[in-house]
Order: C-alpha cells, then sequence, then structure tokens
C-alpha cells in the first residue's frame, strides 16, 4: 500500500467511525435507551446471544487460542450469562432515584440521586478472555442506559469475527457499533470525543487510552495487567495451595490477567511446594503436556517468543520444565505455540522474569524467610490486580490484607473473586481504575445526579445578604 492509498483508507475508517458514532449517539439523543425496559431487553439479548452462539465461540476460542471447551465455557460463556442474568434482575432497582436526608438549613425539600446514563460509551477489550471481556462491559453500560461502540481484539479474530457476525441481530442495532480491527482502529476511534471509556488491557496500552480520554475530559475505567503475588505462609496446607495456585497458572495456559503471576513461599516450605505443584500438573496434564486436550496454547509467535525468552536469561538449573520440555527459544513444540507448564526456583530479582507480567504457564517460586518479608517484597512494587494469600491462620490473612494494596484478592484459592457476579473487580494503581461487575459496573456507567428540590412557599431570607448579628446568631445556633 503506497503512502497516498493509507492515507485515502484512514479517511475512509475515520469517516466510518464518525458516521456510526453519530448514529448512536442520534439513537442516545433520541431517549431509547433510558428506559428500564430497554435495559433489560439489551441484556437479555446478550445473554440469548451467548446461549445461542455457545458452539461458535467455544470453537472460535479454540482457533485463537487452542482453549479447552470447558474453559472456554467456564470463564467466557458460563460467567456472562451469570452476571447478565444478575445484572438484569436488579438494574430496574438501581436504576430508581433514590432519597437522601436533607439537613435543616436546607429543609422543607427533598433531596435524591438520580442515576442518569452518560451517553456514547466506548469498550475496547483485549484477546485473552475475548467473549467474556466484550460481554460484561456492555452488559453494564446497557445496564445504565448508554449507547456502545465496541473494539473487540484483533489478536483473537476467529472470536472477534463471531461478535461482529451474530451479536447484532441479538439488540438494539441503533445502540450498537462493533469496530473490528488493530490499534490503528482503537486509535481512530480514540480520537473521536465518548462520555465514557472502559479499557481492557496491558498497561502501556492503558496510560495511551487515558490520554486520549484526557483530550475529551472523558472518564476512564481501566482494568490493566501486572504481577500477582501469591503469599504461602509457614503454616499453609500445602496441598490444597498446591493445587490451587497449579490451576490457576496454567488455566487459559497462564494467559490471564488475574493469574497467580509468582509465589512467595516460606522457605521452610518451598521444597514441599515445588513438589506439590508439578504432581498437580502431572494429574492435570499427564507426561506430556502438548498432548493434553486441557491444556491451552500460547496465543501468537510473538508472545511465545516473548515467554521462551524469559527463560533464556536464566540458568538452567533453576527451571524446572513440567513434563515435556522443548520449550526453549527456536522450539516451539509440534503445533508452533504449545510452552510447558514451568517452575523457575528464586530467579534473580532483576531479570525480565520478575520484572515484567508473565502471562504465561511460567511461575516464579521465591523463597523468603517470613510473612513479613513478602509483604514488603509486595509492597517495594507496583500495586498488582490480585493478590493471593494461603494461610490457615486469620491472623495472617488479616496481616497481608491490610498491610498490602491489591484490586482484589481471594484467600486459600486463585482466580475465583472474579466469579462472584457482585463482587466489584476492578485495579488499583498501575494495575488500573474503577471497578465493574454487578452495581459496581452500573454505577460506573452512570452520573450520579445529586438533585435538590424545594418548595416555592415559605421563602425567608436567613441566608441572603445583607448580613447581621441576628443572622449571624441564629445560623450559628442550627447550623
Ligand atoms: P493490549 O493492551 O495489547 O490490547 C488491548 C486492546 O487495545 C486491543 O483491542 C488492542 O487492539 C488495543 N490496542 C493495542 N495497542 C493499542 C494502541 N497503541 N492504542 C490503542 N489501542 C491499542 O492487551 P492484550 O495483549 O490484548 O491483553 C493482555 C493484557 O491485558 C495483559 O496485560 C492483561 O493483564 C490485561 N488484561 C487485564 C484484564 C483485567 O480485567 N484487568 C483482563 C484481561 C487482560
Amino acid at each position: 500500500m503506497t503512502q497516498a492509498e493509507a492515507s485515502v483508507s484512514k479517511t475512509e475508517l475515520e469517516t466510518h467511525i464518525e458516521t456510526e458514532l453519530a448514529r448512536l449517539s442520534n439513537t442516545f439523543a433520541a431517549g431509547v435507551t433510558r428506559s428500564v425496559a430497554w435495559r433489560k431487553g439489551q441484556i437479555n439479548g446478550l445473554i440469548r446471544f451467548a446461549k445461542d452462539n455457545t458452539d461458535a465461540l467455544i470453537d472460535a476460542m479454540a482457533s485463537d487460542l487452542g482453549r479447552p471447551p470447558i474453559e472456554g465455557w467456564t470463564a467466557d460463556i458460563s460467567s456472562s450469562i451469570a452476571g447478565a442474568e444478575y445484572v438484569a434482575s436488579r438494574v430496574g432497582k438501581w436504576a430508581k432515584p433514590r432519597r437522601r436526608r436533607l439537613p435543616v438549613v436546607t429543609q422543607p425539600g427533598s433531596a435524591k440521586v438520580i442515576p442518569e446514563p452518560l451517553g456514547l460509551s466506548l469498550v475496547i477489550a483485549p484477546w485473552n478472555y475475548p467473549v467474556n471481556l466484550v460481554l460484561e462491559p456492555l452488559v453494564a453500560s446497557f445496564a445504565a442506559g448508554n449507547v456502545v461502540a465496541v473494539k473487540p481484539s484483533e489478536v483473537s479474530s476467529a472470536t472477534s469475527a463471531v461478535i461482529a457476525k451474530h451479536l447484532p441481530k441479538y439488540v438494539d442495532e441503533r445502540a450498537l457499533a462493533i469496530f473490528e480491527g488493530d490499534a490503528d482502529v482503537s486509535t481512530a476511534l480514540l480520537a473521536q470525543r465518548f462520555d465514557h471509556i472502559f479499557f481492557t488491557g496491558s498497561t502501556n496500552v492503558g496510560r495511551i487510552v487515558m490520554r486520549a480520554a484526557a483530550e475529551h475530559l472523558t472518564p476512564v475505567v481501566l482494568e490493566l495487567g501486572g504481577k500477582s503475588p501469591v503469599i504461602v505462609t509457614k503454616d499453609a496446607d500445602i496441598s490444597v495451595a498446591a493445587n490451587r495456585i497449579a490451576w490457576g497458572k496454567t488455566f487459559n495456559a497462564g494467559q490471564t490477567c488475574i493469574a497467580p503471576d509468582y509465589v512467595l513461599v516460606d522457605e521452610s516450605r518451598r521444597d514441599e511446594l515445588v513438589d506439590g505443584i508439578t504432581t498437580a500438573w502431572q494429574t492435570f496434564y499427564g507426561d506430556r503436556p502438548a498432548e493434553s486436550p486441557d491444556f491451552g496454547r500460547i496465543i501468537n509467535e510473538r508472545h511465545h517468543r516473548r515467554l521462551t525468552g524469559l527463560l533464556d536469561e536464566l540458568d538452567d538449573d533453576t527451571v524446572i520444565h513440567s513434563g515435556d520440555a522443548g520449550t526453549r527459544s527456536g522450539d516451539a513444540g509440534a503445533d508452533g505455540l504449545y510452552l510447558s507448564p514451568t517452575i523457575v526456583i528464586d530467579p534473580p530479582r532483576d531479570s525480565s522474569l520478575m520484572t515484567n507480567e508473565i502471562f504465561g504457564p511460567i511461575l516464579p517460586i521465591i523463597s523468603v524467610h517470613d510473612v513479613t518479608e513478602s509483604i514488603q517484597f509486595v509492597n517495594e512494587r507496583p500495586k498488582p490486580l490480585a493478590l493471593y494469600v494461603f494461610s490457615e491462620s486469620s491472623k495472617t490473612v488479616d496481616q497481608v490484607l491490610s498491610q498490602t494494596s491489591s484490586g482484589g484478592a481471594c484467600v486459600n484459592h486463585t482466580l475465583l473473586h472474579f466469579v462472584p457476579p457482585d463482587l466489584p473487580f476492578g485495579g488499583v494503581g498501575a494495575s488500573g481504575m474503577g471497578r465493574y461487575h454487578g452495581k459496581a459496573g452500573f454505577d460506573a456507567f452512570s452520573n450520579m445526579k445529586g438533585v435538590l428540590s424545594k418548595p416555592t412557599v415559605g421563602e425567608h431570607n436567613l441566608v441572603y445578604p445583607p448580613y447581621n448579628d441576628a443572622k449571624q446568631k441564629l445560623l450559628r445556633k442550627i447550623l
């Protein structure tokens, strides 16, 4: 493509985006999205879309990610349906104005909070849970009465195609526009003015999104990544911890925003934990995980090279491959994108493995002297999206939770805090801002308008100038 052709097609893209967004804005301005019945209709449409297209979506995720059907169903389909059903059953209540108390000085009168939709929202999604991370933000946006532009990830192109082809049939097409494509499409979208942007993806792109949003003072929810630690204390039930950490690390081949990134374990329990995790992986995937239908693949060659590159930097003696090895760079396994579940014992703290989000089935296990050292380790790094603590002592759990900061946390398990439909989900600091799921999502996409109403009877001049001593005395008494 010549430079001139590229600029023509860019203009076409911009024109297409502007036309589509104008269409959505007109729908919003016409007021069709306001009623609770319309909102429920859209959410129910999203549920029907997920149910009617389950097989196509699961096949698309298998093609994009080598995702086993059970993982496709649990993490993307059933979780989206459960979240949507919860919201549909409560949105009527959440959308109602809520009364507030009035202080004496403003009486008589009444006050209420009126949740109103923000208007035109933009949802940008990543590839790792390519159905859930489109549907759940859509549920929240429609629940709040907005119109939505959606940009699925080009990396999970098969899933993006199913969504773009079928989803519009299930909702009010006047209120939805789907833009398939890569970063150029996102960039062109972000140049436009939105009333709300909901972005899920990497911390670096999150910065780009926030910068673009600042131009228009658009509020954002940023659902980002990071290194989510696991703290395993001296008194933990190691065999249970090993199973649950092993599962959380290799679900979707470790390509989960809240996957355990690394483990900090009391040095007296380290070897037992390493054995336990290795045994768990052996039980899950057998001697040759490459041949297990239950173990996914790395999304593409770029990420595969990135992951094997992390291992190449390390001393061989510290790397334990579960089952078949053959995962060093240049050897991507039989189907090109396989990477065996791998433990790395006590990697250097300044290695790339310990300074970047791993996002793959590699698990560094780091020995610490005690829980205080684990807490310090976590606090010296950017605030993570999730934190996991395994301990039999509620006092130790409280100590970890109260002395660290993370977007969410899960005690004695991994990943599961994403599941309850009314548990707010999101990051803090470098792992993001804002929350969704259940009422938190409704609130994120709403303007909570505070309204005070006064009757016109009973007019008095107590707070009006001219001020005098009598007014001052009285006001000091009653305020
Ligand atoms: P990504 O940031 O590369 O891409 C996310 C989206 O942004 C995609 O739709 C992509 O097309 C778009 N994009 C890419 N570059 C862009 C640019 N320069 N300008 C504008 N838009 C751009 O992330 P990814 O690789 O798709 O997903 C993996 C990351 O997402 C990981 O860091 C992971 O932790 C994070 N993540 C977070 C959550 C969460 O809930 N917090 C969930 C899933 C994934």
